[in-house]
């Protein structure tokens, strides 16, 4: 299920209009061009064996500078350069501590010399594998030069066929090579393969100026080539790689010659920067493969089943196996002509859904235990690639999984394989807890567990449901809402009930006017949108007519929303009006805290008086203290417990589940006439119908069209319209909405904006400036009497250490000192709010404000 996270990964692919590179702006130059590459001193070299973060540039590489490099400054590999024992050494250091140091250094020889002279060095003091490694180039360099022109060489870009070894990195994951051109695209070929195939490691060619070198940290062996980037030093042509988190920020090496203000990341404008791969010149880029920007999306789709597919391959294919979904309509003929449209897209969104999900998994996960509230056992432990926090949701299930090696090993489980599936109890700072389902965990192990991700149809199995159910059966809907939905002309109908005396419902704040006039249309209505801008009382509204709806007795109210938060906050308000209100939580969230816990169904099982209950208590009990109830005991628990559960349901007046909870199982058989459907712009316009094919005669969507729409991820299944929700449809096909034009949150002067830009100037305000008066602030606004201003920041974008997001270190900086400003004058830290559409820079600006801002804020909740 897609998440409605709006700092989600809708923003991550928005790609930038770059300039294309300019040579003429190439400071670094020193590579690759007429000849004067740099050659390497075999001695140096060895030191490195295929790991790099210290580059010499060759230009003017002099011994003396040499001499005043800093030298491992954290003191892992303090090792005497160019002696004897270092080129014992040089193996086993990179062996045990992975010593990031590499220098090279410019004899007299010309390029080419010092390349052979380079493969030879390496051959003398590599570990095996790279002795392997290092031999096999060097046999394909020779192939090469006597067969030229015949075959492409195995580091021909994959996308282009460009093979200039100073043009190609290799991605190490992956193992293929590729070019740093950005012909026709958007990012240079490398960095696109990196970006779309979730690599971050690479390798530069063992004939390039650099040598055979993993690009790494200087200072912590880190290889993530999106958070890399170099420091050049002063005096001399050398240059330091360093990452940007953490030891960019922790200073690391400032106490020595680097400054690290110079900091710069290796990739520049999606390429990586010209002096550390070549961009092949205009002449080279014009004779390779014109590679398009969607055959490098299927050849990368392609690698994903079979890593060595090629382009004429999946050119090949692409004929049959292309099924382009059919878009969305406003109109449809009937049910299954609907149901024939949607139904496949909403597949599509499935199986992309599942295939994201599950290329998530990750070995080598260290694991903390502990044991939860309910005496279930608790693993916490890092997963997902950096700032993305993989897309988990609260309730998801992971499967842990030890082999049989690390069994045997730690002497666990019989010295079997182990496996056990949780639910994620909750996620902070890329640390995810999840609630083992299993008993038997084998808490002795802390190392050496795998992660994979357990895609559930779930809620896509219920959205097709429903759209079945719509077509087939007469009795899920009434006859007039049936043609409404499908767009077809219907006579406009009213509801024959008896109006309230007074509109304004108990404990809720009075009713505005346009409020006002919602609720008394909407109830007499069977179908009715409203629209809330934000601040405008959306949820009062909604929870005063589903009082009202409550008060006619023609049954139970349904009341929905996509998000859970959007539930529990509407679920909240109705019950603060008197009425009996149920909040029906997925099972896979009931071990989750949320402000409506007493609400929720599972928790009023257990206080709820009945027959049963007796019996139901002495059960739990003893599955508390034992762990486990013996099969026959179990069986009858969950019986009495469904009963309960059943007679909680009936009972109440109102019932509150997200759309997709709506098709649980303990809802079956249940009937609702009356549907209220919250964040209704923000549904899949099938999740929607989850609620709405259980009985609706009278519906009532509220949200806001010129909001979020709902989070599609499949770029196809979005393109053909599935991001369109129900209520927009309503809205296009002419369906007038009521709007709610007062709103109670901003300054004037902030929603003066929003209004004329999204509203047609109807959105008045329901306070004064008085009453949003900043002036027992004393911040130096523009003009005093706005407490608003636009602060323009130049500063470079960078990549996001996942490469699929970006962020502005100068801009952090910046927010930062406001809030800090802010925070001084006298602001609490919990009303002060920080939005950004990527998750790139929310990740950092939450690190950089903790570690720079006043410690008393709390800087966590900050960040949206
Ligand atoms: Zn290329
Ligand atoms: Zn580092």
């Amino acid at each position: 299920m897609a998440t409605h996270d709006p700092g989600g990964q809708q923003y991550d692919f928005l790609e930038f209009e770059t300039p294309g590179y300019d040579e003429e702006d190439d400071a670094y130059t020193p590579f690759g061009r007429g000849g004067d590459g740099g050659t390497y001193e075999p001695g140096a070299r060895k030191e490195g064996t295929g790991a790099a973060a210290f580059l010499g540039l060759p230009q003017e590489w002099t011994a003396a500078s040499a001499a005043s490099l800093p030298r491992a400054p954290l003191g892992k590999q303090e090792q005497p350069r160019g002696s004897g024992k270092e080129e014992e050494n040089g193996g086993l250091g990179h062996v045990t501590a992975g010593i990031k140091a590499l220098h090279l250094q410019n004899d007299a020889h010309n390029g080419h010399d010092a390349e052979e002279e380079d493969g030879a060095g390496s051959l003398g003091s590599s570990s095996d594998e790279e002795l392997g490694e290092d031999a096999s180039h060097l046999q394909e360099h020779e192939e090469e030069e006597e067969g030229e022109g015949l075959d492409t060489p195995e580091y021909a870009c994959r996308y282009c066929g460009i093979h200039d070894p100073a043009c190609v990195v290799r991605c190490v994951e992956s193992n293929k090579w590729f070019c740093n051109s950005r012909w026709n695209t958007t990012g240079s070929h490398i960095i696109q393969h990196l970006v779309k195939a979730r690599n971050k490691t690479v390798a530069l060619h063992p004939q390039s100026p650099l040598g055979d070198t993993v690009l790494e940290c200087y200072n912590c062996g880190c290889r993530n080539v999106f958070l890399l980037g170099f420091i050049p030093a002063k005096s001399d042509s050398v240059v330091v790689l360093l990452c940007r988190e953490p030891c960019l920020s922790n200073g690391a090496l400032k106490d020595l010659d680097w400054d690290l203000a110079q900091w710069m990341p290796l990739i520049e404008d999606r390429a990586f920067l010209p002096w550390l791969v070549r961009v092949p010149s205009e002449q080279e880029q014009l004779r390779a493969r014109q590679i398009t920007a969607g055959q490098i999306q299927k050849l990368e789709e392609a690698w994903k089943e079979n890593a060595e597919a090629t382009l004429e391959e999946v050119e090949r294919q692409g004929g049959e196996g292309e099924e382009e979904g059919v878009a969305v309509l406003l109109k449809y003929e009937d049910g299954y002509h609907y149901q024939n449209v949607l139904a496949p897209l909403v597949k599509m969104e499935a199986d992309y859904d599942k295939k994201m999900k599950e290329q998530q998994s990750q070995d080598g996960v260290s694991v903390t235990w502990d044991e939860g509230l309910s005496k279930r056992k608790v693993a916490s432990f890092r997963f997902g690639r950096g700032e993305e926090e993989a897309g988990l949701t609260v309730g998801d299930e992971l499967r842990l999984k030890l082999d049989v090696l690390t069994a045997r090993m730690h002497g666990v489980n019989g010295g079997q394989a182990w496996e056990g599936v949780g639910n994620v109890l909750r996620m902070a700072d890329g640390e995810v807890s999840l609630e083992m389902r299993v008993s038997h965990c084998p808490t002795e192990v802390r190392d050496g567990f795998s992660v994979e991700f357990v895609w559930k149809s779930t809620s896509f199995d219920r959205m097709q449901g429903a759209l079945k159910t719509f077509a087939v059966d007469d009795a899920s809907i009434s006859g007039y809402l049936y043609h409404k939905l499908l767009g077809h002309e219907v006579e406009p109908q009213t509801l024959r009930v008896s109006l309230p005396k007074r509109f304004s419902v108990p404990h809720l704040p009075d009713l505005n006017h346009s409020q006002f006039q919602a609720v008394k249309s909407v109830l007499q209505k069977p179908l009715s949108l409203i629209q809330g801008p934000p601040g405008t009382g959306k949820t009062v509204t909604s929870a005063s007519i589903v009082y009202h709806l409550a008060q006619q007795g023609v049954g139970q109210v349904l009341v929905v929303a996509p998000s859970n938060v959007a539930v529990d906050h509407l679920t909240e308000k109705i019950h603060a009006t008197g009425l009996k209100v149920v909040r029906l939580a997925a099972k896979s969230r009931e071990g989750v805290d949320s402000s409506v816990d007493h609400l929720c169904l599972h928790t009023m099982i257990t206080t709820l008086a009945t027959p049963e209950q007796e019996e139901l208590s002495k059960l739990r009990q003893l599955k508390a203290e034992l762990g486990e109830l013996v099969p026959q005991d179990e069986a009858k628990f969950r019986k009495l417990k469904t009963a309960v559960g059943r007679e909680v349901l009936k009972a109440a007046d109102v019932i509150c589940c997200t759309c997709v909870g709506a098709g649980d199982p303990r809802l079956k058989n249940f009937r609702f006439r009356q549907v209220l459907i919250d964040e209704a712009t923000q549904a899949m316009e099938a999740e929607c119908l989850i609620p709405i094919v259980m009985g609706c005669k009278q519906l009532i969507m509220v949200g806001d069209h010129c909001q979020l729409p709902p989070v599609i991820t499949c770029k196809k299944a979005a393109k053909a319209g599935l991001t369109q929700s129900l209520f927009e449809r309503l809205i296009i096909l002419g369906h007038r909405p009521h709007r709610l034009q007062v709103q109670y949150r901003m300054h004037p002067c902030l929603s003066a904006f929003p209004s004329n830009m999204f509203y047609e100037g109807t959105l008045q305000n329901g306070i004064t400036e008085d009453e949003r008066s900043p002036d027992r602030v004393s911040f130096p606004w523009p003009t005093p009497t706005k407490p608003m201003f636009f602060w323009i920041q130049t500063g470079a974008e960078e990549l996001s250490s996942s490469g699929t997001s970006y962020l502005n270190r100068s801009e952090a900086s910046a927010t930062e000192r406001i809030c800090t400003a802010l925070l001084k004058v006298g602001v609490e830290a919990g009303k002060i709010g920080v939005i950004t559409p990527y998750q790139g820079q929310r990740a950092h600006l939450i690190l950089h404000m903790a570690r720079t801002g006043p410690a008393s804020a709390s800087w966590r909740t900050l960040a949206g």
